[in-house]
């Protein structure tokens, strides 16, 4: 499903649910902030990030693997509430066809 991207070097980065590697675009970073698991939607919070696909698949792939634990260096567990909320809220909308 990856387009052509005519020289254009796209940086990839790996979805820790399923593994794909893909655009960087296409994923939704994830940072810990304060034991929370928060949707980073433009992509500027700092510190370390983890990469998902928005889809509830990937993310309970990801905990069920405790990659989340892995990719931010600690025990967890993670309050995991507003990550859930976005993805979930998110595939209800692109379910939804008009
Ligand atoms: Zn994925």
């Amino acid at each position: 499903m990856s387009g052509r991207t005519r020289g254009r070097v796209c940086p990839q980065r790996t979805c820790v649910g399923c593994r794909e590697r893909t655009d960087k675009d296409v994923l939704l970073r994830v940072v810990l902030i304060g034991g929370s698991l928060i949707p980073d939607l433009r992509g500027r919070l700092p510190g370390r990030g983890a990469y998902v696909h928005s889809v509830p698949s990937c993310l309970e792939q990801a905990v069920r693997r405790r990659a989340f634990n892995r990719a931010f260096r600690g025990p967890g567990p993670f309050d995991l509430a507003d990550l859930r909320e976005h993805v979930e809220r998110e595939a209800r909308t692109s379910t939804e066809r008009p």
